[in-house]
């Protein structure tokens, strides 16, 4: 996340008939004199607490609001000896925002190891050493887990002062149900791995969480469309807590015209959410590995003899196997 998409943002519009959309406006009501207060005597007790030399807070940032800052973090953000974070400068304008200036230590995906080395060093020396990414919470697609892993391997504190994560504020604004949830993250950039990596999702009963990039979206929701099939919902989260943060339900069918109807929908942050399975039963496996035998044999024989190559191996009817060749055939084109 670079700079100038950090924004202060306020009231969400939840709209009828199963899609979620926000309209934002910018925050113009003056913080009552109540609030002031109640901030003041959090920081205060804030300032009560301990925070133990030679540790390491593993701390979450905001994923766009600035006000999206705990409390607690603010108060480890002044008392650490220094930062470990992703960007140095976009770090820094940060934590001047909230009014700190702190030694900066970069960690990065490019450094980690060695990184995480220097941070010991100043951790064995009894130093107080903030962790944090770019955006949300380290180590979450993000790097961190190296850093994470050196401590704990020489049995230094690691504490965690927990903060925004873009996955959560998408789950829990979703509705979506399923059997937990499984974080996927990113997906393989080329599509052949991608492909593989989805379809060995679907039978899972949890909610499945993924990452993306705003150049890739409607071809990864495209390629969910397919592999998951039409039924099931898929979240689309975009922006969240900034200033043109946009929550869309609907089909996984309905998805990737979405999408493509207006350019701006395609702009920005994202994590896509998908329903789990529902265990359907044993005729919706059956479908399941049809359809995904039917994916493979499409990408090497034409539709009818791809439908009656799985005919042959499923059993099941040729004719519906057709109708739902031509369909996977006509998603492609
Ligand atoms: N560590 C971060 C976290 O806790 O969410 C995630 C870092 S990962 C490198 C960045 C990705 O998270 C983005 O490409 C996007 O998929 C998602 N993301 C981050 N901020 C977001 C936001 N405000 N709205 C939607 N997705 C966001």
């Amino acid at each position: 996340m670079g700079e100038g998409v950090l924004y202060n943002t306020n009231g969400v519009d939840l709209q009828q008939g199963g899609a979620i959309n926000s309209h934002r406006s910018t925050m113009t009501t003056p913080l009552s004199s109540d609030l002031a207060a109640l901030l003041t005597s959090l920081a205060e007790d804030t300032a009560s607490q301990r925070f133990p030399a030679g540790a390491l807070y593993v701390l979450g940032t905001p994923i766009g609001n600035l006000s999206d800052i705990s409390i607690r973090a603010l108060g480890v953000l002044e008392q650490v000896d220094a930062i470990a974070c992703e960007d140095t400068r976009h770090t820094g304008q940060l934590i001047k925002r909230y009014g700190f200036s702190k030694p900066l230590i970069a960690t990065h995906q490019h450094n980690e190891a060695a990184a995480a080395q220097k941070i010991m060093e100043r951790l064995r020396c009894g130093e107080r050493i903030a962790l944090v990414s770019d955006a949300g919470t380290p180590a979450i697609s993000d790097p961190g887990t190296r850093v994470v892993d050196a401590a704990l391997n020489e049995g230094i504190t690691v504490i965690p002062i927990a903060g925004p994560s873009a996955s959560v504020a998408a789950l829990s604004a979703s509705g979506l149900s399923g059997e937990g949830f499984q974080f996927v993250g990113f997906l393989p950039t080329k599509h052949a791995q991608r492909d593989s990596a989805l379809r060995a999702l679907t039978d899972s009963a949890a909610v499945l969480v993924f990452y993306e990039a705003p150049h890739r979206v409607l071809d990864t929701v495209s390629a969910l469309r397919d592999v998951f099939g039409h039924q099931r919902r898929i979240v689309i989260a975009r922006e969240l807590s900034k200033l043109f943060e946009q929550i869309h339900r609907c089909s996984l069918s309905d998805a990737p015209e979405w999408l493509a109807a207006d350019s701006d929908r395609q702009r920005g942050e994202f994590v896509l959410l998908i329903e789990g399975a529902s265990g359907g039963g044993k005729e919706d496996d059956e479908l399941k590995e049809a359809r995904r035998l039917l994916m493979l044999l499409l990408e090497e024989c034409p539709v009818s003899q791809a439908a009656a190559l799985a005919a042959k191996i499923t059993g099941l009817k040729k004719n519906k196997l057709y109708a739902m060749a031509l369909e996977i055939a006509d998603q492609r084109s």
